[in-house]
């Protein structure tokens, strides 16, 4: 495995990157490696899917910047803000359908699209030092966990994962630990599917504030199966803006966290000031609060901060 656990090694931040610019942010960083590549941003604006010669060349650019470290890629994931023409094609929907049709919904009937971006990561996991991870976004069904674990692994994947950003696949998380080598949590698509509340609406804001017990709740069961099979788990979607929502991730035994890189240093000074024990108490009470902003005010002073 790639990611030791908690107990034994501290907390990864890692960097999320969606363009080249980026990927030299996270080495400027010192990021502990790549914890989300958004692929389909990598190519964003492309009516012809990259052959995969284009793609894996994106892919060795990123990845060969942080040998021994891991670089998580993700598989395509359209969405209604991140339209990919070679992925367009889809059943009439309305206007709010572009919500839920999107990551490997698009490709489920494209076993060809997925394929030959498998064969993109796995030129790059051969030729790069970097330890390359795979995941799958917005997937929502025990069986879409099968057919994409299978099919990565049939094309020579080693470490297979998926998101988890629909609720509806963390209460049957413990079903498909056994079908993959970790599971990255997708925060604000959690949020935003828990709460039934788009992340494209701005005065749904409230709704999507990490600090909300209800997702707090998932993410910490998620953890706590995860712990209980040894699966290593990350979690993006985390903008970094409060080191104390770090630290109670960090307490409910995340193994690493994936931030914009320009706030990794800020976090990373941080959680060089809070112990694990601290994390651990800020984590328990945060779950079990009423509000967000009882969470919130209960992390900080299980923290001993100033809200
Ligand atoms: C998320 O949903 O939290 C996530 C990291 O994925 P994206 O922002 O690309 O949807
Ligand atoms: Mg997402």
């Amino acid at each position: 495995m790639s990611f030791q656990r908690r107990t034994q090694q501290p907390l990864k931040l890692m960097a999320s990157v969606s363009s080249m610019l980026s990927a030299q942010q996270a080495l400027r960083a010192t990021a502990d490696g790549v914890g989300l590549v958004r692929t389909e941003l990598l190519f964003a604006g492309s009516d012809e899917e990259p052959s995969v010669y284009a793609q894996a060349t994106a892919y060795m650019r990123i990845a060969e910047r942080f040998p021994g470290k891991p670089v998580i890629l993700r598989t395509w994931d359209p969405a209604e803000d991140k339209v990919l023409q070679f992925l367009a094609a889809r059943p009439k929907l309305p206007d709010a359908g572009a919500w839920s049709w999107r990551g490997i919904r698009c490709y489920r009937n494209r076993p060809d699209v997925l394929d030959r971006q498998l064969g993109a990561f796995l030129q790059t996991a051969e030729l790069s030092k970097a330890q390359v991870h795979v995941l799958a976004p917005m997937v929502a069904q025990i069986d879409e966990v099968a057919w994409f674990a299978e099919r990565a692994r049939q094309r020579g994947i080693l470490r297979v994962g998926v998101m988890v950003e629909v609720p509806a696949l963390a209460l049957v998380i413990s079903h498909i630990l056994s079908m993959v080598d970790f599971v990255s949590i997708g925060l604000s698509d959690l949020s935003q599917f828990t709460f039934a509340a788009s992340r494209a609406i701005p005065e749904m804001s409230d709704y999507l504030d990490p600090w909300q017990p209800a997702v707090l709740k998932l993410v910490d069961s998620v953890a706590r199966s995860c712990a209980a099979s040894d699966t290593p788990i990350t979690i993006c979607g985390v903008d970094g803006r409060s080191g104390a929502l770090v630290a109670v991730l960090a307490g409910m035994g995340v193994h690493g966290v994936t931030l914009p890189a320009s706030r990794l240093a800020e976090v990373r000074q941080f959680m060089s000031r809070v112990s694990g024990e601290l994390c651990r108490s800020a984590a328990l009470t945060a779950v079990s609060c009423g509000s967000a902003g009882e969470a919130k005010t209960a992390a900080y002073a299980a923290l001993r901060l100033h809200n």
